[in-house]
């Protein structure tokens, strides 16, 4: 399975968003698994496709850190969401950046999974933040445009650093 790269700020189709799929075929589950493979080995908890350079609305995820249980999501939506919790967030496209990024602490999803049927789950803690992270991701939103002005200049100042 080929590994892919990871687009890095400011890499302009990080800001894209990303069109939906409209049926999920071999070429779709090809890059779930090329991403899936990706995001292990970049020791990430989640991936959006636009990350990996492809405008289309799909997710992988890993919320289990000790062990390795990954799924993915198509066309993800959330319907329903509830709280709000700060927490630290960090992304594989901004390399030693993180923050406190402000997000539900419940949500509900619905999107299609890997064979393109329709499907529907509720999502706390960990999970509930990757997947608005990189739903986020879809609609061209880094976390770092979360942050308050002050904190997102002191961000892409460390990033032009770390990026040289
Ligand atoms: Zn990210």
């Amino acid at each position: 399975m080929p590994i892919l790269k990871v687009r890095k700020y400011p890499d302009p189709v990080l800001k894209k968003k990303a069109l939906p799929v409209k049926t999920v075929g071999e070429r779709e589950r090809g890059l779930i698994e090329d991403m899936i493979e990706t995001m292990k080995l970049s020791e990430g908890v989640g991936l959006a496709a636009t990350q990996v350079g492809v405008s289309k609305r799909i997710i992988v995820f890993n919320p289990s850190c000790d062990e390795w249980r990954a799924d993915a999501l198509i066309n993800p939506v959330i319907v329903k969401k509830r709280g709000s919790e700060k927490k630290e967030e960090g992304c594989l496209s901004l390399p030693g950046i993180n923050g406190l990024v402000n997000r539900s602490t419940y949500i509900r999803v619905e999107g299609l999974d890997i064979k393109g049927k329709p499907v529907c789950f509720e999502a706390m803690g960990l999970l509930a933040r990757i997947c608005q992270h990189e739903i986020d991701h879809l609609d061209g939103i880094l976390f770092i445009d979360r942050l308050s002005p002050v904190k997102r200049f002191m961000a892409k100042r460390k990033l032009k650093k770390e990026l040289k």
